[in-house]
């Protein structure tokens, strides 16, 4: 084989979300992972459904490429689809520029420090050195990975320019410069959240382009990651609560006494004393950041994600009570669920499935729980699958929360009255599943919504609930059950409530 410098050190992986709990102590599901810069959940569009005709057509090649994706990017860009060259996401393009661009004795330079180490790994495979001197190729990245600063653009040519957090920094990038020796390099692993299917594209002048797709792979990009890119760019995201939260975390950093550097991206670059020590400390708590030199870099995630960072670094107490994270995927639905037993009814249900997302919310608000259930299903089916799986996910997270279920109340009842509706609900936590629910009218799911809750939750929910409307009636219902909850799941005791001493 061909010798690599002595010098050349290949990219390195940050552990596992496993080896991390394990080191930790913690459940998998308690890692929170603030070291990818990427979103905290994928897009709606990022579903089976958009995958399944991949999927059937999986044993094919898909010859004559991807010329919709080309032509859907050179849309989104601004550019025509002869300046477009695909890959296996940006790091891909790094590899195929730098190896198109330089080889042995040839010098390529970088013109942030510190900066993204794949440019550097990029010019070590192909023999080049790094310096400034006469170079073959300038690497810039911007907005600078981990700094997160829009640096000026340096006069170089060729500058290849790594646009990987372009959508978060409100500029408009290089696209308009590529006539004249530039190059954009972008992802779907970052805004688009779709750092899993590995799909990057570069921009370049429509020569250059032509030689750079003559020098890479035949087909880089697979048929299923193709349909996912397609779809997220039919619906592209809205970077906006993320850069909101963005500057509330970076706040919030500051009034801890950190000076975080002026970010434009979805990360923020956090000098420290002693990095490793501070990323000890966070990972005690299940939060795992980047550590550099001196400094760590944290994604920004949401704000329930980050106020959980922002707690630890304050050194706070991890907030009492029963908790937990929860995904529940299947091919029809996904859903993420965080949930706080003892929480302040917080509350957000966000699946697209309307009426009953409102239901859910008004029995965890009646609960008083703090409940996080997002995600989205196959919507073009109906509510049914979304509203029965957010039931699920939601009872799965309640019995994972609830633990041995000792020292609670057990037994709950409350009655609610709503206009002309009148419910009454009693719950029983004792880990036997049964449910009798009498709704004298439905708007549709109501009645499946709470026996799946039950089903999958362990618990045993009676629910009587009469009156004219229909919409009244079902609300009443699910505002009781979550009343007889919060009784219910009080803690009054450390003794196991049941005669036979255990549940
Ligand atoms: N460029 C920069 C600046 C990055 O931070 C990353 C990902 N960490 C990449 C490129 C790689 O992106 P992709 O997942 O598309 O290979």
């Amino acid at each position: 084989m061909r010798p690599l410098s002595p010098e050349f050190r290949a990219y390195a992986w940050a552990p596992s979300t496993e080896e991390l709990a394990r080191r930790a102590g913690l459940d998998p599901s308690q890692i929170v992972r603030f070291d990818g810069n990427v979103p905290p959940l994928p897009l709606p569009s990022s579903r089976p459904a958009t995958v399944a005709r991949a999927l059937a057509h999986v044993n094919e090649y898909p010859h004559g490429g991807y010329p919709e994706l080309i032509a859907a990017i050179a849309a989104y860009a601004g550019v025509e689809p002869e300046n477009v060259v695909l890959g296996n996401g940006a790091d891909d393009l790094i590899l195929l520029v730098t190896r198109a661009f330089a080889g042995d004795g040839d010098t390529v330079a970088i013109a942030n420090d510190p900066t993204y180490p794949l440019y550097r790994v990029a010019a070590g495979l192909a023999g080049a050195t790094i310096g400034d001197d006469d170079p073959v190729l300038t690497f810039c990245c911007r907005p600078n990975n981990p700094t997160g600063a829009l640096d000026p653009l340096p006069a170089a040519r060729p500058l290849a320019v790594d646009e990987a957090y372009l959508e978060f920094s409100e500029d408009d990038g290089v696209a308009g410069l590529i006539e004249d020796g530039v190059i954009a390099i972008r992802t779907f692993s970052k805004a688009f959240a779709l750092a899993g299917a590995r799909v990057g594209y570069a921009l370049a002048g429509a020569d250059v382009a032509a030689e750079l797709n003559t020098r890479q792979a035949p087909l880089a990009v697979a048929t299923p990651s193709a349909a996912l890119a397609l779809a997220a760019l039919a619906a592209p995201p809205d970077v906006r609560p993320t850069i909101e939260e963005r500057e509330r975390l970076a706040e919030e950093l500051r009034a801890l006494g950190f000076a975080p550097l002026p970010s434009r991206t979805n990360f923020l670059y956090v000098p420290v004393d002693d990095p490793d020590e501070v990323a000890a400390r966070l990972l005690a708590r299940g939060c795992v950041p980047r550590v550099y030199e001196d400094a760590i870099r944290i994604t920004v995630r949401d704000r329930e994600d980050d106020d959980l960072l922002l707690a630890a670094l304050a050194g706070a107490d991890a907030p009492a009570g029963r908790s937990v994270r929860h995904l529940r995927a299947t091919a029809e639905t996904a859903l993420r669920v965080r949930l706080r037993l003892d929480g302040e009814s917080r509350v957000r249900v966000a699946t697209g499935a309307g009426l009953y997302d409102h239901f859910l919310e008004q029995l965890a608000f009646n609960a008083g729980l703090d409940l996080e259930l997002e995600g989205a299903g196959d919507a073009e089916t109906g509510p049914h699958h979304t509203a029965e799986d957010s039931a699920i996910a939601l009872g799965e997270a309640l019995d994972r929360a609830l633990g041995a279920r000792s020292g609670i109340a057990r037994y709950g009842d409350a009655v609610v009255p709503m206009d002309d509706a009148l419910a009454r609900a009693a719950v029983d936590l004792g880990g036997r599943r049964a449910s009798v629910i009498e709704l004298e009218h439905d708007p549709g799911l109501a009645k499946h919504v709470l026996q799946s809750l039950a089903d999958s939750g362990r618990l045993c929910i009676h629910v009587e609930s009469t009156g004219e409307d229909p919409h009244h009636v079902a609300e009443a219902a699910f505002k009781a059950t979550g009343r007889a909850l919060r009784a219910a799941l009080k803690q009054d005791g450390s003794l196991v409530p049941s005669t036979k001493g255990i549940l």
